[in-house]
């Protein structure tokens, strides 16, 4: 990769949407309001907002214009053709069913193809994968190799699968209960950490010798594609569509949320080769998504889709968006912040432990962390840390906490500038300087389920 300061972003900017700069004082008073659950603030009241990479990138003026040509016709519309060819030229999956986004495209893979008792295998499962997978009756299984659990790292595909773990697993439970093999490109739960096209085409072997098809979930094969160019020996000369080529024809079928590489605010679709797995999966694909044609999406939507999917394979974008991933994380290592190293694709994963030692993990440290950073620099995060991720024993009652605290600043495509980067370094410079005053926080309200995207708090 180059240095940052090498280049300058591969795009001007032709419109813009006015943000606004609040004061430390407004902050405090927002985000007591929203009961320190930086999901109840508006966005109006956020800088810089970097609570996901899903649906928030910047379309480009091809996207614009494209959406003008949209077809509104219930079936057989002109924009579904030109979205099937784009997505059959990069995977070579013959048939192509647009849904509203990537859950949906996992609500008819897994409806099709899951049963109860099935076991799915994976890399590792992404949370709503993981969710459909269980509502099926079925066990998810990850088998990511013991490297991409580390924080810190200089491997460069943190996202691989454990290949014996893979052969051992298939042998165990075979083909009858074992659907298919889920690759996870790149692997968004470890930190968007890339899967390498060796370790792609092995486990493709594998599954193949047990006679179990391979599926994708390519949210984010784009960058995928670009750290395999970039850090695979072999592939530095291939262009990222040959890349993409050669990765999907490893495979059987995808599942994609086009919220992230097709750089659109929503869509998503599945795709295969049978025309048997195609067949099953229309049936439900009508009744809850739309007609095969449309998927829940508006024409114009297809053609925003379309039109993403045909740029993004671009060497100077890929450069410049994962390049600013890295650049914040070095941003926040010079500061002396520890984050997840190499920093993945889409986001940067800081250790909230390591910022603030003195709160006990019951005291939720990321949340703490993640409101702080809203009230110094107006900047939003998100915890994956114990109020996401810790559950009760049900034996003992005990309190199982996740091994990681963590704040992700995931960064959407084409959205921001670098000295916005800077905005969010400054804002941790001020967290930096007066931790040791920082309190933890206590829950008032929790739902059932999911508790972190309601959760309120106060100070302890
Ligand atoms: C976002 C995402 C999904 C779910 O897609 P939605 O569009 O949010 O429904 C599934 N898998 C991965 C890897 C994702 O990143």
């Amino acid at each position: 990769m180059r240095p940052r300061d090498a280049y300058a972003e591969p795009y001007r900017i032709k419109v813009i949407e006015p943000i606004r700069m609040t004061t430390k004082e407004e902050r405090l008073q927002k985000i007591e309001e929203a009961g320190y659950n930086v999901f109840s603030l508006r966005s109006e009241d956020v800088y810089v907002d970097l609570l996901t990479d899903s649906g928030t990138p910047a379309m480009s003026d091809a996207q614009w214009a494209a959406l003008m040509r949209g077809d509104e016709a219930y079936a057989g519309s002109k924009s579904f053709y030109r979205f099937q060819d784009v997505v059959r030229k990069i995977t070579g999956y013959e048939y192509v069913i647009p849904t509203h986004q990537g859950r949906g495209a996992e609500h008819v893979i897994m409806t099709t193809l899951v049963k109860k008792g099935d076991v799915v295998l994976g890399n590792m499962h992404f949370d709503t994968t993981l969710g459909h997978i269980l509502l099926r009756g079925a066990e998810p299984v990850n088998l990511l190799r013991q490297e991409g659990y580390a924080v810190e790292s200089n491997e460069p595909f943190k996202g691989n699968i454990d290949l014996e773990a893979l052969d051992r697993e298939l042998g165990a439970h075979g083909p009858e209960k074992v659907p298919f093999v889920l690759m996870t490109v790149t692997c968004n739960s470890n930190g968007g950490q890339p899967v390498s096209m060796a370790n792609i085409k092995a486990a493709s072997e594998i599954a193949h010798k047990h006679g179990v098809p391979l599926f994708f979930d390519c949210a984010r094969f784009a960058e995928n594609c670009w750290f395999i160019k970039n850090r695979e020996p072999g592939y530095e000369k291939r262009s990222l569509l040959e890349i993409a080529q050669e990765m999907f024809s490893y495979g059987d079928g995808c599942i994609m949320s086009a919220k992230k590489d097709a750089l659109v605010n929503m869509g998503g679709f599945t795709a295969m080769r049978d025309h048997e797995v195609y067949s099953k999966a229309i049936e439900w694909v009508i009744p809850f998504e739309g007609y095969v044609t449309y998927g829940g999406l508006a024409g114009r939507d297809l053609e925003a889709m379309a039109a993403g999917l045909s740029e993004v394979l671009d060497d100077d974008y890929l450069e410049d968006r994962i390049g600013q991933v890295a650049y914040l994380a070095d941003l926040l290592l010079e500061r002396g912040v520890p984050v997840i190293t190499p920093a993945g694709g889409h986001g940067v994963y800081v250790d909230a432990r390591a910022v603030l030692p003195h709160i006990p993990q019951s005291q939720f440290p990321a949340q703490a962390l993640t409101v702080e950073l809203y009230v110094e620099g107006g900047v939003r995060g998100v915890e994956l840390g114990a109020c996401a991720f810790a559950r009760t024993d049900e034996a003992t009652g005990e309190t199982i906490y996740p091994e990681l605290e963590l704040v992700r600043l995931a960064i959407p495509r084409r959205v921001y500038t670098d000295r916005h980067m800077l905005c969010v370094a400054r804002a941790f410079e001020g967290i930096l300087e007066r931790r040791s005053s920082i309190r933890g926080l206590r829950i008032t309200y929790e739902a059932p389920v999911l508790r972190h995207f309601t959760a309120k708090f106060e100070r302890v």
